[in-house]
């Protein structure tokens, strides 16, 4: 095969700046995929969000290795002239596999763009300057340590509070963080799909915290449960793991199983899908926000770039950068005023430290 890219896939290890717990586990080094993607006059860098082993989504760092250099690399290679619209078309030819294709997608957008000198921003159709985040505040060992650790992000202006839920640690961290810090917070709570509609009643119990949204609660596929289930309670349902598809959120639009959706733009395969479902809520009133899978500078300013866009009405999952590195392989973000800045620059904008990236890689391989 001759064609007019190289890519080259790199296996790195970040160490996190503190274990982060969820319902479906525990993080505290971050193993990640990164893929970049290089023309004759501009190369382009994403990040592929599967993690190590397959917890949180079904696939894993290895298969999508795998699918990008056996699959996807040699599939594009066949088209005279690749762009990230065309690639976006071509890859539809493979079924599944969101987070192998955003990678490798978004490398070849941030390459794209960057040959043009334009912003991703201004690539998607956004406007806004500056993102109002939150934070994600993960499963803790006490209710004394979750206000402790909330306190610290109050303390350094985060937007919004989410916690992380799960049976037995879900009523009283929301009471507690309410009585703590008062009506004002914007607070709001992610299930990570830990809950059955047998469940409805402590859900229900959720409803005087006046929560901003009630993320995923039940598994998701479970359209029908959330439907049902948003008949019983005042909180708005949030779908995250459920939205898989610019179709997926039509349908569960339409069938009332969720009033806001969580964009994550690995989960529906890259930034165009992302872009699609957005312009669908826009168009139907459905709040969005971006969430976020513990993202280095490079998925992180994608992002940022991403949340521009106007139906991005609700604080967006996406941290400062101390909040997941203690050093990360790109610039640092910093929270001013809960929000951060969209950099500026083609492409995502991201600009990466060579050196560091060097330091943390442990494999490496060019393709083509
Ligand atoms: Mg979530």
């Amino acid at each position: 095969m001759s064609a007019a890219f190289k890519v080259e896939l790199r296996r790195v290890r970040m160490p996190l700046a503190g274990e982060f717990r969820t319902s479906r586990g525990s993080e505290s080094v971050r193993e990640m995929l990164l893929v970049r993607w290089v023309t004759d006059n501009s190369e382009g860098w994403a990040e592929c969000a599967a993690d190590a082993e397959p917890v949180y989504f079904p696939e894993r760092l290895e298969s999508a290795r795998l699918l990008i250099a056996e699959v996807l690399v040699p599939l594009l290679a066949k088209i005279p002239t690749i762009d990230a619209a065309g690639a976006h078309v071509a890859m539809k030819r493979v079924p599944g596999n969101p987070l192998a294709k955003a990678a490798l997608e978004s490398a070849i957008l941030d390459a794209e763009l960057r040959a043009h000198g334009m912003s991703m921003k201004s690539y998607l159709g956004g406007s806004r300057e500056k993102i109002r985040v939150g934070v994600s505040v993960g499963i803790c060992e006490s209710l004394s340590d979750l206000i402790r650790q909330v306190e610290g992000y109050v303390a350094e202006g985060y937007s919004r509070v989410k916690l992380k839920i799960a049976p037995g640690w879900d009523v009283e961290p929301a009471r507690a963080i309410r009585r703590e810090f008062g009506e004002d917070l914007l607070l709001q709570v992610d299930a990570n799909q830990a809950y059955t509609i047998a469940d409805v009643s402590t859900l229900r119990r959720l409803d005087t915290f006046d929560l901003l949204l009630l993320e995923q609660p039940l598994p998701a596929e479970d359209l029908c449960g959330h439907a049902r289930l948003a008949g019983y309670l005042q909180t708005p349902i949030c779908l995250d793991e459920s939205i898989t598809s610019c179709a997926s959120a039509a349908t569960a639009i339409q069938m009332g199983a969720a009033q806001i959706i969580n964009i994550k733009p690995a989960r529906v395969g890259g930034y165009l899908e992302a872009r699609a479902i957005h312009d669908l809520c826009l168009a139907q009133s459905i709040p969005v926000w971006c969430g976020g899978v513990l993202e280095t500078a490079i998925g992180r300013a994608a992002n940022l770039q991403l949340a521009s866009l106007p139906g991005f009405t609700l604080p967006s999952d996406i941290s400062a950068t101390k909040r997941y590195y203690t050093k990360d392989i790109g610039q640092e973000f910093h929270i001013e005023s809960g929000t951060i800045s969209v950099p500026h620059g083609p492409g995502t904008g991201a600009v990466i430290d060579l050196d560091y990236l060097e330091s943390v890689s442990v494999e490496q391989e060019w393709l083509m």
